[in-house]
């Protein structure tokens, strides 16, 4: 290349990242706009998931370019490799692991977002009202007071992590922020149940605290932490030497939807000085239902609570939130004021950086902007109702499975997650559970249905956890039908001694 040709391209390169025909690049956004409602208004007819073919995988494997196609070209290949293999959660007969399903309106309220592209540390701007705004209306949804202080975070492992830093600080009998947690002459010490989820363990590591500082206490028969064992710890730790400083309920289990007494974990918190958080990752939201709301009670006694927005209030990913009851604490924890981010009583930084002031990160998206607009759009009582509808699917899915013959129900159904198998009466309890993997896998792999699996007693179970706006009836009818002709045909090649499932 000689010197001018290169010139030229580095001329035409600094011109091309805002669009040089801005009616060129309108029919681009246009179209992706259409095509993308289009695939979400047709979502029921395509497979739910499908594997990814060898061509796509080598394709989505290529060396940086250093010269552009151009945007258009870039959207065809999203187009083509991108948006057929994504995991599914946007489909109505999705419900593996707990993955919202997304709103259309929110969509719009991303792409705003990142239109305007505010920096919410903070600063004198509306942006910062919405947030502050979204997260009194998410205190008032949690029973919380206004005067709560909040954040909102990229999910609910985030979330719990900040929760248990400022419970971490305001327990600790040192200045942890400055001495670290080697400096305390005490051991802190956690209690959850063993049903607990892993971002509360990762946390524990994370504070410096370590995993074994965390007493996973067992849990009843449904699956809720047993609290004479968690008392009998406490006072174990305490006549050791340890400083409990925390205790983490559930307001619905990963694995079961199982929901800790909370009011009981409140109260032997506060006996014992003990700060009381609570992991709502989806289950908290229940509380916005006047039907529901009763089986989460004790969750507004709590100090702080985590939880998602992007499961079952069906927002898109990112959106998770942490709110702290004592405002204080929660900047105590955190709050840094280096001279670079100094204050001014005029312009634009006079309104500080609250939101830097509440978690770990500085740079921060503008999250709140589609809570703001969906609420708005669509009023707390709409989700509520969506809300009883996936628990009412949940009840449905229990009634087909108690009414079928050749399945089984292994939990009880606490809120919306139904944990069931295929376990046909000749069949050796043996291979039960190779069976249900195999089930498990074929639904998705044929694109049926999505449901993801988990151990309960030893036993393999399908899990399937609802918090799926556009799930219907008769989507719950194709899954347990599909289950049973799977678990069939699986388990008849397998007593005809052809060994393989396929
Ligand atoms: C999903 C989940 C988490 C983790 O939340 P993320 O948003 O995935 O970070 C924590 N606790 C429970 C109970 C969950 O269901």
């Amino acid at each position: 290349m000689t010197n001018g040709q290169n010139k030229h391209n580095l001329e035409e390169a600094i011109h091309s990242l805002e669009p040089q025909d801005w009616g060129e690049f309108h029919d681009l956004a246009v179209r992706a706009l259409e095509d993308m409602l289009e695939w979400l208004k047709t979502s029921r007819s395509h497979p739910v998931w499908r594997p990814m073919p060898q061509d796509v995988r080598r394709r989505l494997d290529e060396p940086l370019p250093a010269h552009g196609q151009s945007p258009e070209a870039a959207y065809e290949q999203f187009n083509e490799l991108v948006r057929p293999y994504c995991n599914g959660n946007a489909h109505p007969r999705f419900w593996g692991w707990v993955q919202g399903s997304g709103l259309p309106l929110a969509m719009i309220a991303d792409m705003l977002a990142a239109g305007i592209n505010p920096h919410m540390a903070g600063f004198d701007q509306a942006p910062r009202l919405v947030e502050e705004q979204v997260l009194r209306w998410l205190s008032s949804m949690m029973g919380f007071p206004d005067t709560a202080s909040g954040l909102m975070t990229s999910g609910a492992s985030m979330a719990n992590t900040v929760a248990l830093t400022v419970a971490r600080s305001a327990k600790a009998d040192w200045d942890v922020r400055r001495e670290g947690v080697r400096a305390g002459s005490w051991q802190l010490t956690a209690y959850c149940s063993e049903e607990t989820h892993s971002c509360i363990q990762k946390a524990m590591e994370l504070l410096g605290i370590g995993s074994n500082a965390l007493r996973r206490i067992p849990t009843d028969a449904e699956y809720r932490i047993d609290l004479d064992k968690l008392e009998a710890e406490l006072d174990r730790d305490v006549a050791n030497g340890f400083e409990p400083f925390c205790i983490i309920g559930n307001a619905g289990t990963v694995n079961t939807g199982a929901i800790d007494n909370l009011t009981a974990l409140a109260r032997i918190a506060k006996q014992r000085g003990i700060w009381f958080h609570v992991d709502g990752a989806f289950g908290a939201l229940a509380s916005i239902s006047p039907k529901l709301r009763e089986r989460v009670t004790g969750l507004e006694l709590a100090d702080s609570v985590a939880f998602d927005l992007h499961k079952w209030m069906y927002l898109p990913f990112e959106s998770g939130c942490v709110l702290v009851k004592d405002a204080v604490a929660h900047a105590r924890t955190f709050a840094v004021s280096p001279a670079y981010l100094g204050g001014d009583e005029r312009g634009i930084i006079a309104g500080g950086l609250p939101f830097a002031d509440r978690g770990i990160e500085l740079t921060r998206g503008f999250k709140a902007l589609k809570v703001w607009m969906c609420l708005k759009a669509y009023g707390v009582e709409t989700f509520a109702a969506y809300i009883e509808r996936n628990v009412e699917q949940a009840n449905y899915v229990g009634h087909l499975v108690r009414e079928s013959e050749n399945l089984q129900l292994l939990t009880p159904i606490s809120l919306n997650i139904v944990c069931f198998r295929y376990a046909a009466a000749a069949l050796d309890a043996g291979i039960l559970d190779s069976i249900n993997r195999e089930i498990m896998l074929q639904l998705q792999e044929t694109g049926v249905a999505v449901v993801s699996s988990t151990m309960l007693d030893g036993k393999l179970a399908l899990r399937c956890a609802i918090v799926n706006h556009r799930s219907e009836q008769s989507d719950f009818d194709e899954l347990i039908s599909a289950v049973r002709s799977i678990g069939d045909r699986v388990s008849a090649a397998l007593t005809a001694g052809k060994g393989g499932f396929a």
